[in-house]
């Protein structure tokens, strides 16, 4: 067992910690900057250098070679969902973390083996809670996403992230000084295909595809009292027939949700004028959640004319299939392999900072088993020794990657 590990996962679970044993640390809020403050704390113990980027990237360095300017990366993120759990995202920063003391010690044991140094890194808004869309400091990072389009998101209160970081005191000045020559994450699966066949490591080779749809609805509002049945122009109802219109009509594999729906006035005695869906297709083939899309998109003005009501398309935001670097997940297999866990290649649904970096730099995912699949949930829960087999798995994959010629 690795007691520190559980410590420390003990210890963030307490920032944002909500009533019924989970976390709610949205990106930018006073919970967001306690977790912050203690791995700061956590990284000058342990002598890492913090650096601090513009969109409040926390990099924490160990130079094992200083002759080099070159750098591998490990980290994922500190913010959660508004129903988080105490693992998504936090496992992989505490886990970078120790695994870079650990390996520290050992570089620092034997002399010239590091030919790289390693940086631990919490990456800003990874969930995109409060602020979409997600992944935000990593693909800034990565360059994907331009740094003053990322400060001016805003929450439903109209408050930029911008200024949110600078409230916490997290809208850095400062940069990473190194270049990025991979990226490593370790993460919670969130889905059960690892506990469903007993596998203790998962290797994540890509990503399915998405697409974000998000839809506009508009009615007339009138009095919920008075108003005759068939004179109303209920944007509500009219959404109401298209979220279950997709969820009929999907093919084999696909998921889909209608997660996120902003109701206008939202006041019980007036018919709603205005709603707005966000709905999400994702499947493993790019094509076919393309398609279930266009038809759905296609099928929605006959499906609501009737209700009188009209529908107008706000986002449609296509993630594609995405691979990540094949010579990275021979690297976590053979690791497993010698530390004598049981491994499976397979593909993550949900999106991560891996995918991101991987536009920028070679970037690996490992996976360890979500009890019963459960994420974004306060009942999240992954075994304390399947939290280990991760740790070493990455610590061993780390050292590979600042050692190898
Ligand atoms: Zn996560």
């Amino acid at each position: 067992m690795a007691p520190e590990l559980h410590q420390l996962l003990a210890t963030f679970a307490g920032f944002g910690a909500t009533e019924n044993g989970g976390v709610c640390r949205l990106t930018g809020t006073p919970e967001d900057k306690a977790a912050r403050d203690q791995f700061a704390v956590e990284l000058a113990q342990r002598g890492l250098r913090l650096d601090l980027d513009a969109i409040g990237n926390m990099f924490g360095t160990a130079l094992l070679a200083s002759q080099s300017s070159d750098a591998v990366l490990v980290g994922s993120h500190l913010d959660s969902q508004p129903t988080g759990g105490r693992y998504d995202g936090v496992y992989g920063v505490l886990a970078g973390l120790l695994a870079v003391e650990t390996i520290a010690a050992r570089a620092a044991a034997m002399p010239g083996a590091a030919r790289r140094n390693l940086v631990v890194v919490n990456w800003t808004n990874e969930e995109g809670a409060r602020f979409q869309p997600s992944l935000t400091g990593s693909s800034v990072y990565a360059g994907t996403q331009s740094l003053e389009q990322a400060l001016a998101l805003a929450d439903g209160n109209g408050a930029t992230l911008g200024d949110a970081l600078a409230a916490i005191g997290y809208r850095g000045t400062g940069a990473l000084p190194l270049t990025p020559l991979r990226y490593v994450e370790l993460h919670i699966e969130q889905g059960a295909r690892l506990e469903d066949s007993a596998t203790e490591i998962g290797l994540v080779e890509g990503a399915w595809s998405a697409r974000k749809i998000s839809v506009v609805f508009e009615g007339e509002a009138s009095h919920t009292g008075p108003m005759p049945m068939p004179r109303r122009r209920d944007a509500l109802r009219a959404a109401a027939r298209c979220i279950d219109m997709l969820y009929e009509d999907l093919d084999e594999g696909a998921h889909a949700s209608a997660a996120r729906i902003s109701v206008y006035p939202n006041s019980p005695n007036v018919v709603p004028s205005r709603v707005q869906v966000w709905f999400e297709i994702r499947h493993e083939d790019e094509a076919v959640a393309t398609a279930i899309g266009d038809r759905f998109l296609s099928r929605i003005d006959s499906a609501i004319a009737p209700l009188g009501v009209s529908a107008s398309i706000a986002i449609d935001e296509r993630r594609g299939t995405a691979l990540l670097d094949a010579a990275g997940v021979k690297i976590v297999e053979r690791v497993a392999d010698e530390l004598g866990f049981s491994s499976m290649r397979m593909k993550t649904v949900a999106g991560h900072d891996a995918l991101a970096l991987q536009k920028r730099v070679p970037a690996t995912l490992i996976f360890v088993p979500s009890h019963n699949g459960l994420s974004h949930n306060a009942h999240e829960f992954t075994a304390p020794e399947a939290l280990d087999k991760g740790l070493a798995v990455l610590t061993e994959t780390l050292w590979k990657m600042v050692t190898a010629e």
